[in-house]
């Protein structure tokens, strides 16, 4: 028998008004750093969490100097504000990106080096990370439960930190946080939410602790995905799909992705596309090839309420993604791009590790063949 580890989680608080906990959660008081996504600032938030943090006894310092995608140099600046501040909490606020510049700040701040130094695992993280809670405001990435971050070298490359000291403390999911999200936003975090869950639960990791978050958060997408986008205000549904993307990180943070993570990362390096359309379209054009002799996939179609197996996944799939209102074609946005330009830049290091996890080998001419089938969905 082999031996299996489900990592650590963080203790989750959620419900309608969680984000009224946050400053009791972030501990006795002291200097805190927020984190903060700048689109928020409109919709009042940030203040409104920033208060509160003040009202339970913290000094707050923003941080909100930073866009999607965050780099390296943002990571360093808000870590600089973090250690002058001698800040010992984080709060990130906001969607995947300011999650994982909160998460690699609290792990930077200790010691006085840049992020760059931890980056693709090449020195271990400081042992003492700051305090950190996630209070997500997509419900997609799944960043509130990993102990990933995402950041963006000045080459353009997408490099990781990773490591216990990176994942959050405490999560808060308020499902009124994610009310204001519109319909294609929606769709596109939801639809990645239920892709990290797929590949973890189908991929060559898969195991049972991890698949059990897996297949709950595949039921989750499956029954109020379409709910959420047609009726944003509906809190129950808002509030399933946070489950079910916090459910979906632990899947990943203990089983990783699979083919249509490395095909998605890859289109996003060519073009710009919202990353969770990527890996949907990915995963609708790659489904046919992949589920050849992978009986998991019959349990994913079980829990979307189809016929339990794999060509029951296939189109119960397909029929949700289209449910969504996602745009599929990408005939606009990647006109130029060849199908043997996707095949080379999906066979990047960068992305290696995505496509070894496939529970079926990709060859080179799998990739040609797959890349094909992604620039000809329609
Ligand atoms: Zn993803």
């Amino acid at each position: 028998m082999s031996i299996t580890e489900l990592a650590r989680l963080p203790r989750i608080t959620a419900g309608v008004g969680a984000r009224e906990r946050v400053a009791a959660l972030a501990g006795q008081g002291g200097p805190a750093l927020l984190v903060a996504d700048p689109g928020l600032r409109a919709s009042g938030i940030i203040d409104e969490v920033a208060a509160g943090l003040r009202k339970g006894g913290f000094t707050v310092a923003l941080f909100s100097d930073f866009q999607s995608d965050p780099t390296i140099a943002q990571a360093d600046a808000a870590a600089a504000r973090a250690r002058e501040t001698q800040a010992v909490v984080v709060v990130g606020l906001g969607g995947g990106s300011a999650l994982d510049l909160a998460k690699a700040v609290a792990a930077i701040a200790p010691a006085p080096d840049t992020a760059a130094r931890y980056q693709l695992f090449a020195h271990p993280l400081p042992t003492k990370p700051l305090r950190k809670i996630c209070v997500p405001t997509t419900s997609g990435t799944g960043s509130e439960t990993t102990r990933t971050s995402i950041l963006t070298r000045d080459d353009h490359a997408k490099i990781w930190l990773w490591g216990d000291e990176i994942k959050a403390d405490e999560v808060v999911l308020d499902p009124e946080l994610i009310r204001s999200l519109p319909p294609g936003m929606t769709a596109a975090t939801g639809v990645d939410a239920l892709v990290h869950a797929v590949e973890a639960a189908t991929n060559r990791n898969a195991n049972p602790a991890a698949s059990l978050h897996a297949h709950e958060a595949i039921r989750l997408v499956a029954r109020h995905l379409v709910a959420a986008v047609e009726n944003p205000g509906d809190l129950e549904a808002r509030a399933k799909l946070q489950w079910a993307a916090a459910y979906a990180g632990i899947a990943i943070d203990n089983c990783g992705t699979a083919i249509a993570h490395a095909l998605g990362h890859a289109m996003g390096s060519l073009r710009s596309i919202h990353h969770g359309r990527a890996v949907g379209i990915a995963m609708l054009a790659s489904l046919p090839w992949n589920v050849k002799d992978n009986a998991a996939f019959a349990a994913c179609a079980a829990d979307m309420g189809a016929e339990p197996s794999a060509r029951g996944f296939v189109a119960a799939y397909e029929a949700l993604l289209r449910a969504s209102g996602m745009k599929l074609s990408l005939r606009q946005e990647f006109e130029g791009v060849t199908a043997r330009q996707l095949a080379a830049q999906t066979a990047r290091p960068e992305n290696a590790a995505m496509r070894d996890a496939n529970a079926r080998a990709a060859s080179e001419d799998d990739l040609l063949m797959l890349a094909r089938e992604v620039l000809s969905v329609s």
